[in-house]
């Protein structure tokens, strides 16, 4: 079993060691919640002070040019690019990822008349299931959903589009992206990848896997902010042929010609709904400096590290207390963090915020924990661990002010 001291010794030669200076945390917290909602840098108040007083406060509405806050959307698009192996022209930020979803999905399904079912995972993110029943209601189409190593068996003539998340938010199982979207273009359908649990802290390569459509998320590994615009990925090969069914201003080749009717941008502005919101790009332009000059893959090895140090302990502290490792063992095979089912989760969960590690509580009876490489140390998870072992240990999570449930959880 890994010691503190070994811990710390892994902490000492982890070159990503210093970067959590960087970031606001409170003292004493150790923060395992930033695959939910990153952190802010230190630097993110004065950026944004900056924006607020210097750009909108000086310039007002000149600033749509003199600060080209018009272009931030393909700007912010090109440096997640970078992250997830696109070419600078075929990402933009705008929306959240629920809007972008809807976007994506009601073009494909426009687009390929001939086939009415959207293909999806069982037990996937509740919002890419809503949305893509949303979507279905208005296209007549159907939602079918099967067991993850069942899509490719389960893509026919009639799927227009396999909707997957990279890495599944709960269990953390990685999906093999290449394979599956090589299937999928083999029986003609389209493929959209949500990395929202990717992007930031897992690899992606979207060119090298011919991938089609994506979208993800700015406020957690990317740590943009609360509610942070979101993200979406179209292939080059695919911009003239999809069209957005939110045709809104922004996303027209001539926003200012102010003519009555719609034609859609020759490039990914298409997808632009709405005027974009500044400030809340401001802070996520901000918090993706950060990425500049790190490869994924570094920090990609370090996560799967630190969850390899987590499910160790767990096995070695926590045995006969009832928990069960939902996630991959191996690190190849999941995302950046790893949850354990418990029939007593939520109480467990809230106990542990108490004693200040915060982690996840996800419906109905898992705990997870996120391994955010850029502020989270191995020592952290080595005292995590043991102040859960030692919350199982004394009973203290059977304490009644830990069993209520707030409105977000
Ligand atoms: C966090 C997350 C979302 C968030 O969608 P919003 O529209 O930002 O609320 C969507 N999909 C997945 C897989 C997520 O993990």
């Amino acid at each position: 079993m890994i010691t503190l001291a070994e811990a710390q010794a892994l902490d000492a030669a982890d070159p990503f060691a210093s970067w959590r200076d960087r970031f606001v945390l409170p003292e004493g917290t150790i923060y395992l919640d930033g695959n939910s909602l990153g952190p802010p840098l230190r630097s993110a108040a004065a950026a944004l002070a900056e924006v607020v007083t210097g750009e909108w406060g000086d310039a007002l509405v000149a600033g749509w040019n003199r600060h080209d806050w018009i272009g931030l959307p393909e700007r912010l698009g090109a440096r997640i690019a970078r992250l997830i192996g696109a070419a600078p022209g075929e990402v933009i930020v705008c929306d959240s990822v629920s809007v972008n979803l809807f976007k994506l999905i009601g073009a494909v399904l426009q687009a390929r008349p001939d086939r009415r079912t959207i293909l999806t995972e069982a037990g996937n993110f509740p919002t890419d299931l809503y949305i893509a029943q949303g979507a279905a209601r208005l296209e007549g189409c159907q939602v079918r959903t099967v067991a993850a190593d069942q899509i490719v068996a389960a893509i026919d003539d009639d799927t227009a589009l396999v909707l997957l998340t990279h890495v599944h938010y709960k269990s953390g199982d990685l999906l093999d992206m290449a394979a599956i979207t090589r299937a999928a273009h083999a029986r003609g359908a389209l493929v959209l990848w949500d990395l929202s649990h990717s992007t930031g802290a897992v690899p992606v390569d979207l060119g090298v896997c011919d991938a089609d459509l994506a979208v993800g998320c700015g406020y957690k590994y990317l740590n943009g902010g609360p509610g942070a615009p979101a993200f979406l990925y179209v292939a080059q090969r695919l911009h003239a042929e999809l069209h957005s069914p939110l045709s809104g201003w922004m996303g027209h080749a001539a926003p200012f010609a102010f003519v009555d009717d719609y034609a859609p941008a020759h490039d990914i502005r298409r997808f632009l709904c709405g005027t974009p919101p500044v400030l809340a790009m401001a802070a996520l332009d901000h918090a993706l400096g950060t990425f500049d000059g790190i490869e994924p893959a570094a920090l990609y090895a370090k996560g799967g590290r630190l969850a390899d140090v987590c499910i160790a302990l767990m096995e070695a502290r926590l045995v006969g207390h009832g928990f069960t490792l939902l996630s991959p063992r191996d690190a190849a095979a999941r995302g950046s963090h790893v949850s354990y089912a418990h029939s007593h989760a939520w109480p467990i969960s809230q106990a542990l915020i108490a004693r200040g590690v915060v982690g996840d509580f996800r419906a109905p009876d898992a705990l997870r924990f996120g391994f955010a490489p850029l502020y989270t140390g191995y020592a952290q998870v080595w005292q995590a661990v043991d102040i859960l072992a030692k919350i199982m240990a004394s009973g203290e999570w059977q304490q009644p002010q830990f069993s209520s449930r707030a409105k977000v959880t």
